[in-house]
């Protein structure tokens, strides 16, 4: 999963002037022309995010895709910052706050809990169909097996029988 927010350090929120600018800004300051330490691993980077951002459906697209990804985690996107967090049990008198940018992250301890206990039982999900998939193949497989066995069984008899 790519982390276009995050990359341009922008909120998820932003609007198509906001991504425009962080991108220019964070290109100067790592693009070769413009500075002593070009960073070309990062220009990539945040060039790929802001082909992505900076195009509506494409911005769209990858939206839900990442909804669906910080979903199965119980992760939270920073309001500033657009890092990901992973959120520890917030204690009473506490408030969850970004691990990068320290900004105030916008989920109480109940939140955390729902939406922790929701990716438990579709991470929950996924495991049980992957083993169902499993048991079916070995099921199948050792099916196949004994039938072939009976048949062979069968067979002998029958000619047995015949004779
Ligand atoms: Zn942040």
């Amino acid at each position: 999963m790519k982390f276009h927010y995050r990359d341009l350090w922008v909120p998820q929120t932003a609007t198509p002037d906001q991504i425009k600018s962080a991108y220019r800004k964070l290109a100067r300051e790592c693009h070769p022309d413009h500075t002593a330490n070009p960073d070309a691993a990062r220009f990539l980077l945040i060039g790929e995010a802001y082909q992505t951002l900076s195009d509506e459906a494409a911005r769209r697209a990858y939206d839900a895709e990442l909804q669906t990804y910080l979903r199965r985690r119980g992760w939270v996107l920073c309001p500033a910052c657009g890092a990901h967090n992973e959120v520890p049990r917030i204690p009473e008198s506490k408030i969850a706050m970004c691990g990068r940018c320290r900004t105030a992250l916008p989920v109480t301890e109940k939140e955390r809990r729902e939406t922790q206990t929701a990716a438990l039982r579709e991470q929950a999900i996924d495991v049980v169909a992957e083993l169902g998939a499993d048991l079916l193949d070995l099921t199948g497989d050792y099916l196949h097996r004994r039938l072939q066995g009976v048949r062979a069984r069968i067979g002998a008899s029958t000619r047995k029988g015949a004779r």
